[in-house]
């Protein structure tokens, strides 16, 4: 046993718990910075039972203290900017955050309007892009598979 802890097994052993429990339910939490909601009608029927996204341990949570993933829709508007950072400081890290639609993105139809700030990566750092107006689920659940993928290889995407 002390050979075990000396030779720094046991942290190696545990970061590859918590590697392989992040990728076996990543928790996720939504939030609308500005969008039209159809990004979120989007989202809310990749959640339902049709496309099963708990097969991949995919889970929605009321509380950013127990979600590792926020996905994030719509262009950040000026009352919204604040928070979106509060609610991405409140998470725990590892923190990942996606972006859902072409407003998130780019701004969209939405850029230039005098009460945007500008896409979600002027304010909070994005790990993954999903592009459309507005995504399919099959996209929106490529994005969380394309994250975890990158997790998986162990790097910070
Ligand atoms: S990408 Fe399209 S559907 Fe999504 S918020 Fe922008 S305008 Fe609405």
């Amino acid at each position: 046993m002390d050979t075990f802890l000396k030779e720094g097994r046991w942290s190696q052993a545990l970061e590859q718990i918590k590697l392989w429990a992040r990728l076996n339910s990543p928790w996720v939490i939504h939030f609308n910075s500005g969008s039209c909601n159809g990004c979120d009608i989007e989202i809310l029927a990749t959640l339902t039972p049709y496309y099963d996204v708990e097969r991949f341990g995919i889970k929605l949570r009321g509380s950013p203290r127990h979600a590792d993933v926020l996905i994030c829709t719509g262009p950040v508007t000026r009352q919204a900017r604040d928070r979106l950072r509060r609610i991405y400081e409140q998470m725990p890290d590892p923190k990942f955050v996606i972006a859902v639609g072409s407003c998130a993105l780019s701004g969209g139809v939405f850029d230039g309007c005098y009460n945007v700030v500008g896409p979600i990566d002027a304010v909070i750092p994005v790990d993954v892009y999903v592009p459309g107006c507005p995504p399919r689920p099959e996209a929106i659940i490529d994005g969380v598979v394309q994250l975890l993928g990158k997790l998986q290889q162990g790097a910070r995407p």
